[in-house]
């Protein structure tokens, strides 16, 4: 009787919670995954991250068959896929690593009932996360709202060791013929365009190299004085292997605290606790998400779920585009377009600019970067853009981006406004930063001028903010 290892956000063989306990049992193993007609139809997710998953499967399986194994690959249901799967192989057992997303949630519920109902052992693994989102609380044994004293817990508890990469998974004597196993498809045979992304390198090697890379002292101990500036790759870039599980959490932890001895001075020991702060606003969101589900359909604040949103669809479509006129959104809004990725600094400020300055509803952004980010998150992109909309959690909410005063701390000689703009790469630091381009210049160069004017629409979403409050 064999055991099935199903992967979902957790595309890797090492520092696995699931496949480890498979490999402790020492039976035959099969991985599997399931291409889920509901979420890649649902208008959630997009081509840059179906194509770096689609990569990151060609590797799992490699790696599956290399260490004596197989991936397989299904089209459907997964409650059909698995239970039909488990029938047939015989399964004995069926391993997984637990999500917090509503949908996932419901779908885990639902396999491991019917499995069960088959017989069939089901365990279901912490993985995701560091600290267990269940098992975090108040002292009055709520749920956290607020980042700050969730932070001081978390960094105060133990934190796990990575698990072992396994050298060895034990396939399976007969290769039953399955029906509905697939090879793996392209992004057109999951009705996805073809692109010309620049996109993050993919799979587990390229995400232990991030890692690597990012732990040394010249970059993790320099993490808080480079963090915020988007021309510099002052982060570590691992969001989209967290997102994709290509990389264990516990593994990157251990990563970065094997530093600690070669740390030096007050500024490196802060570089260390600020990016360690910055996994903790991952499971800060991850922790909400699963008790507060309904933020992933509204406002968490009652006030703005009454705020009144333009309806401005030109306006959005400029924002999209990266043609508003305001040089640091746009280069923002073009890296995303043409990587899949964008500067968490840059993220604020666009989110900041869509909801404030354009006036119009978080969830059209959300979805937006749900659909072209590789890394797209449910739990952090909807923490973040609940953050920028002063809809969220944040016991100070109002708060309003200036683009330009943004551009002239964070991109002071306007390298990344550059970067992006190859068209008004030429202009001076001056007018990239502050957006006072002339009409004649903008006309000239085939840049807009900007759409909106801050000044203007931060006054109407004041004022839009107080009526909402009554
Ligand atoms: P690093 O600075 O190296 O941080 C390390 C890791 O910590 C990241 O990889 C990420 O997993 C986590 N992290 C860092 N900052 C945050 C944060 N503010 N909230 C939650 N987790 C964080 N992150 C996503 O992973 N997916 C998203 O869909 C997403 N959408 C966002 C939308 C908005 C409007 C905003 C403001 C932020 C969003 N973020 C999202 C958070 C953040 O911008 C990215 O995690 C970060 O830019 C990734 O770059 P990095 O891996 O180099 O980060």
């Amino acid at each position: 009787m064999a055991i099935i290892i199903w992967h979902r956000r957790d595309l890797r063989i090492d520092d696995h919670p699931a496949l480890a306990r498979g490999v402790e049992l020492g039976k035959e193993i099969i991985g599997v995954f399931t291409f889920d007609p509901q979420i890649l139809r649902g208008g959630m997710t997009g081509t840059a991250q179906v194509s770096f998953m689609l990569a990151c499967l060609r590797e799992l399986q490699q790696n599956y068959r290399q260490l004596g194994s197989d991936l397989w690959l299904f089209m459907g249901d997964a409650v059909e896929v698995l239970s039909q799967l488990a029938q047939e192989l015989p399964a004995s057992v069926l391993l997984f690593n637990q999500d917090v997303e509503p949908y996932a949630l419901k779908r885990d519920r639902t396999v491991t009932e019917a499995l069960q109902n088959l017989g069939i052992k089901v365990e279901s693994f912490l993985d995701i996360s560091l600290i267990n989102p269940r098992a975090i609380a108040t002292q009055l044994g709520d749920p956290y709202r607020v980042f700050t004293p969730f932070w001081r817990n978390w960094s105060s508890l133990p934190k796990p060791q990575p698990y072992a990469r396994p050298v060895k998974i034990l396939g399976l004597a007969n290769q039953p013929d399955l029906p509905g196993r697939i090879g793996l498809p392209s992004l057109a045979d999951l009705g996805f365009a073809g692109h010309d992304l620049e996109l993050p390198i993919a799979g587990e090697a390229a995400a232990q190299q991030l890692l690597q890379d990012f732990c040394q002292p010249l970059r993790l101990l320099r993490y808080q004085e480079q963090r915020n500036f988007p021309a510099i790759a002052g982060t570590s870039g691992l969001s989209p292997h967290l997102r994709f599980g290509t990389v264990g959490i516990r593994r990157v932890w251990a990563e970065a605290i094997a530093i600690q001895p070669l740390i030096q001075s007050n500024e490196a020991q802060e570089s260390l606790q600020t990016w360690q702060q910055e996994l903790a606003w991952r499971e800060f969101y991850q922790h909400v998400l699963l008790y507060f589900p309904e933020l992933e359909q509204r406002a968490y604040r009652p006030q703005m779920q009454r705020f009144v949103w333009d309806q401005d669809q030109d306006r959005f479509r400029a924002w999209c585009a990266g043609k508003t006129g305001f040089p640091i959104v746009d280069a923002a809004m073009r890296q995303l377009n043409q990587t899949g990725w964008m500067h968490n600094r840059c993220r604020m400020i666009v989110a900041s600019f869509l909801t404030k300055d354009l006036l119009l509803n978080w969830q059209w952004g959300e979805k937006y970067f749900m659909q072209n980010l590789v890394d797209g998150d449910l739990a952090a992109n909807n923490g973040g853009w609940q953050w920028s909309a002063s809809s969220g959690m944040d016991p100070k909410p109002l708060r309003i981006f200036n683009p330009a005063a943004q551009a002239k701390k964070f991109d002071p000689q306007a390298e990344y406004i550059r970067q992006y703009l190859p068209e008004i790469a030429k202009l001076r630091d001056v007018e990239l930063i502050s957006g006072n381009i002339h009409p004649q210049k903008c006309r000239a160069l085939g840049y807009p001028q900007p759409i909106v004017s801050h000044e203007q629409q931060q006054k109407v979403f004041k004022q839009r903010y107080a009526e909402a409050k009554l």
